[in-house]
């Protein structure tokens, strides 16, 4: 916030990794059936398990798809936070969340310290 600088984005490569992510999510996604996905984003939020007749095998893949769902609106959210320069910083105590961190599982949103508590 101090330094508006304009040398190089130190989170490029978390865009990159996320945008990569997304796409494999919305691969997955689009396998099950469950794609959703448009040139203006995808619709996660479609209430696509509201029906109770569903056949056991249809309701697997329904929990599977909602698990994706659940990851890729989790990406889609870090991918906003890079845009407005918030990325990489700990939703719960504000602090940096480390580097090693953020590549092993780049839609994180809280650091290491705050994941190991109780919610
Ligand atoms: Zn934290």
């Amino acid at each position: 916030m101090a330094n508006d600088a304009q040398t190089e984005a130190p989170v490029a490569d978390y865009r990159a990794l996320l945008e990569q992510e997304r796409g494999s999510l919305a691969r997955q996604l689009a396998e099950l059936g469950f794609g959703g996905v448009s040139d203006t984003g995808l619709s996660y939020d479609a209430n696509f398990a509201d029906s109770s007749q569903v056949t056991a095998e249809r309701g697997e893949a329904e929990t599977l798809a909602g698990e994706l769902r659940n990851s890729l609106a989790e990406v889609e959210r870090a991918l906003e936070r890079v845009a407005d320069g918030t990325y990489g910083t700990c939703l719960r105590c504000g602090k940096a969340i480390s580097p090693a961190r953020l590549e092993a599982k780049p839609a994180v949103t809280t650091c290491i310290e705050c994941a190991s508590l109780p919610r």
